[in-house]
């Protein structure tokens, strides 16, 4: 299923302010919210759809590439990132801060958060490679397998972090909320503050044993192989972001993130221009003359266009759609190939005998007119 517009999801216009992005999508989140409509599936779609929206909205970095890229820039298409790109642990983790201090529970009344209070869950870092693409590649879209370093959850406790045998008890200092609350006497009352509870870091249970594996945080260091569907039409510099494909979180906590870097592979025959790919290349002077068929690779295999009559060289030629495809859209831009004269470096007597009759015709010698020199100034504008 296509996914909707991020700016439409959260009902704001394409420059709403951060604060407007944060009131839109609170809203949605407290309507939405599982805890609220229980069993409704629709709403948790609608609540996954909000998160993810806020979630690439609310980043500068990723805001731009969706203005720019659409959808592809930030988790690239067709499955791309293995189906659903949040699940309910990530929001609840993510977007805890929206809701303040006080957590869901404080608004409306909708009871506790199904997460237990302000109970911590640990996220795993987001890792980031960069992936080598040659124009080929990107004109088809590919899938690349990559062999990366990360962290994966520990096989002997799996993911625990306790040693077997060793469970995980409850931490006695929070009770198990993970958050603890002080009070203080103040001139205006007492005062009270919740912090996250340093005995046990937030998780609100604690291990008695740590697994000699891991010492206790549940992932170790692993080698991985991932494959990566590129959508066609990607640029040098893109980032495609696929959600929790990154390091495990420790003791069992949500993963981070894969953000793939695209790099360009300077290509031989072709310079890229956004979508539009250009080549050049050289006639004689005589078919420059006459007219005549000429082949030129493309990325997809060679075609032939018509070299007209008369051509001046650095003439440019349009052939359309056999550019690259638009990493949105699919629409491919054109090859505009620039076509010169090539002029011999050497002659023979009888060429020379050509080159003085040549001279001496009248249909051989003219004056550029200004119409020719307003062409040769908008050839050049479309080829660099
Ligand atoms: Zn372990
Ligand atoms: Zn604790």
């Amino acid at each position: 299923m296509a996914k909707r517009d991020y700016y439409e999801v959260l009902g704001v216009s394409r420059n709403a302010t951060d604060d407007e992005l944060k009131k839109a999508y609170r809203k949605l989140a407290i309507k939405y919210h599982p805890d609220k409509n229980p069993g409704n599936k629709e709403a948790e779609e609608k609540f996954k759809e909000a998160a993810e929206a806020y979630d690439v909205l609310r980043d500068k970095d990723k805001r731009a590439r969706y203005d720019q890229f659409g959808h592809a820039g930030v988790d690239g298409q067709g499955g791309f990132g293995g189906g659903a790109s949040m699940n309910m642990d990530d929001i609840f983790s993510m977007f805890g801060d929206i809701f303040g201090d006080g957590g869901f529970g404080g608004f409306g009344g909708f009871g506790s958060s199904r997460r237990g209070g302000g109970k911590r869950v640990n996220r795993g870092g987001n890792l980031r490679v960069r992936i080598k693409l040659t124009l080929e590649e990107i004109n088809s879209g590919v899938e690349k397998k990559l062999k990366v370093k990360k962290y994966v959850p520990c096989k002997s406790c799996n993911g625990s972090g306790a040693k077997a045998g060793s469970e995980r008890t409850t931490c006695s200092h929070c009770g198990g909320s993970g958050m603890i609350t002080q009070v203080q006497r103040t001139i205006l009352g007492n005062m009270q503050t919740r912090s996250v509870c340093p005995y046990c870091d937030g998780e609100g249970t604690v291990i008695k044993d740590k697994c000699p594996d891991c010492n206790g945080e549940g992932i170790v260091q692993s080698e991985e192989i991932i494959t990566v569907r590129i959508p066609a039409g990607v640029a040098d510099g893109m980032q495609l972001s696929m959600a929790g494909k990154g390091n495990a979180g420790a003791r069992n906590g949500i993963n981070g993130d894969l953000i793939v870097l695209i790099e360009e592979i300077k290509h031989d025959v072709f310079e890229r221009d956004g979508d539009n790919l250009c080549l050049q290349t050289y006639v004689t002077f005589a078919d420059a003359v006459r007219g005549t068929m000429l082949e030129v690779p493309t990325l997809t295999g060679k075609v032939k266009f018509k070299v007209e009559q008369g051509t001046q060289s650095g003439r440019v030629y349009r052939l359309k759609g056999k550019g690259l495809p638009d990493v949105n859209s699919g629409y491919h831009g054109d090859l505009l190939v620039r076509v010169d004269v090539w002029v011999p470096r050497s002659f023979n007597k009888e060429d020379k005998k050509i080159l003085e009759s040549m001279d001496k015709s009248d249909t051989f010698n003219p004056r550029p007119t200004d119409k020719d020199k307003s062409f040769f100034r908008k050839m050049k504008d479309m080829f660099n």
